[in-house]
């Protein structure tokens, strides 16, 4: 058995796992972020106690444990060099859990946690270069390469969420200008919707959230467009064109067999990713995209927890 863990930023979901792929016991927690790291580390030590007591009260019944959370991680050092959700630079999780529980412990990106996950459990190892694209408030990316997760020479490669779709664009989180998240992560869409519900527009929109602004999502955004409310439109064809020319990118560069797709606004969208696959088959190299399958995800939030429980096999 092993123990896959996913640490975001509003809650901790920890699972014990066969060595099959199938989740046995499931536990979560709120994540205690404003209390810093020691608290948080605590939080997943107790995590993992109460999954052993699951296990039958011997830690040797766990073969490995693997977490998965947001941010940068040197491979080499196995520290966290930097998660902006958690507000956490350079801190030695693998070293504190393996302290605390004497069990082999590895620490990886969730998105590439994720990709692995659905790439392995998901859809069964099927084709061996596959991008996991997540769009949800930021965008993250996992890139299996020749039946690998490909980190890059740190280990902090596949961010394909930075990516300059437009060198003048949206300024993005990360401090360039016209990232691939600038234009297509939730947050940045919403807001750009809420600044002009804030200067007075009105519309379709208005009624679809009955003038709630505070729950407006993306979901919502494309609901409107679909209506032919005239501000949705404008942005979400935005959207549309921007996510078809990123894909057209990553199609041309990577010439995947597979690109599949999770995340909030994903989850939420009726037509996103066919739209955008339509301006993707308009500008791409016709070679790069025969026989690409575009997908959704298949696992929901299991993902990224069997992945990290896994993905330290590569
Ligand atoms: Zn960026």
């Amino acid at each position: 058995m092993r123990i896959g863990i996913d640490v975001g930023g509003t809650k901790i979901a920890a699972g014990l796992v066969s060595e099959s792929g199938r989740v046995i016991t499931r536990k979560k927690v709120k994540t205690e972020v404003r209390k810093g790291y020691p608290s948080v580390r605590d939080q997943i030590h107790r995590l993992v106690r109460a999954l052993f007591s699951e296990a039958g009260n011997r830690a040797g019944n766990i073969e490995r444990i693997g977490i998965a959370c947001a941010g940068q991680i040197d491979q080499r050092t196995h520290t966290i060099l930097f998660s902006p959700n958690l507000n956490w630079s350079n801190v030695p999780l693998k070293h504190d859990i393996e302290a605390a529980t004497g069990i082999e412990t590895f620490v990886e990106n969730d998105v590439n946690a994720g990709t692995y996950g659905e790439w392995k459990f998901g859809f069964h190892g099927e084709s061996s270069n596959v991008v996991g694209i997540f769009i949800g408030t930021g965008i993250g990316g996992g890139l299996i390469l020749n039946g690998r997760l490909f980190r890059g020479s740190l280990g902090v490669g596949g961010e394909l969420g930075h990516i300059t779709l437009n060198p003048h664009g949206y300024l993005c989180n990360c401090g360039n200008r016209g990232c691939f998240e600038a234009y297509c992560g939730g947050s940045y869409i919403v807001s750009r919707v809420k600044e002009r519900l804030a200067r007075g527009y009105r519309g379709k929109l208005w009624d679809i959230v009955e003038g709630r602004v505070d729950g407006l999502h993306t979901g919502h955004i494309e609901e409107a467009y679909l209506s032919g409310d005239d501000l949705c439109t404008e942005v979400w064809r935005e959207v549309v064109e921007y996510l078809g020319a990123a894909l057209q990118s990553i199609a041309n560069l990577l010439n995947p067999e597979l690109i599949i797709f999770s995340g909030g606004v994903v989850a939420g969208a009726k037509r996103l990713i066919d739209d955008a696959r339509l301006v993707m088959e308009r500008r791409a190299m016709q070679a790069s995209i025969a026989g690409l399958k575009i997908e959704r995800a298949r696992l929901g939030d299991d993902a990224t927890l069997l992945g990290a429980a896994f993905v330290m096999d590569e």
